[in-house]
């Protein structure tokens, strides 16, 4: 595990931290005070946070083939939508083309 790859958790941690901490209780206090419009603008919010999040962390993440070796970085809707364990993603590869649970490198 390298420096930037804790770091990089440790963001994103706290990206999800926030929404938890921060957007709940907006959601709480937006909702019954506006109805309808609430409701959109905190479910916008949530999406655009939920987006960054994802987008900064398929930024800072890349993942290690376990068949052929090779380190490569994640589409954004991949690194969102791929089952993963703390440390591993299910993935294609796209040197060798095989799906395996690839290491999270960070
Ligand atoms: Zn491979």
């Amino acid at each position: 595990m390298t420096k930037s790859g804790n770091g990089s958790r440790l963001k994103t941690a706290a990206g999800i931290s926030f929404l938890l901490i921060v957007i709940i209780p907006l959601g709480i206090i937006f909702i019954p005070k506006f109805g309808t419009v609430g409701v959109i603008v905190w479910l916008s919010m949530v999406v655009a946070l939920i987006f960054i999040i994802v987008k900064h962390h398929s930024k800072s993440t890349s993942c290690k083939c376990p068949a052929c070796g090779v380190t490569f970085r994640l589409p954004i809707m991949v690194d969102f939508l791929s089952p993963h364990t703390p440390d591993k993603k299910k993935l294609r590869c796209p040197v060798c083309g095989k799906k395996n649970w690839c290491e999270i490198a960070g």
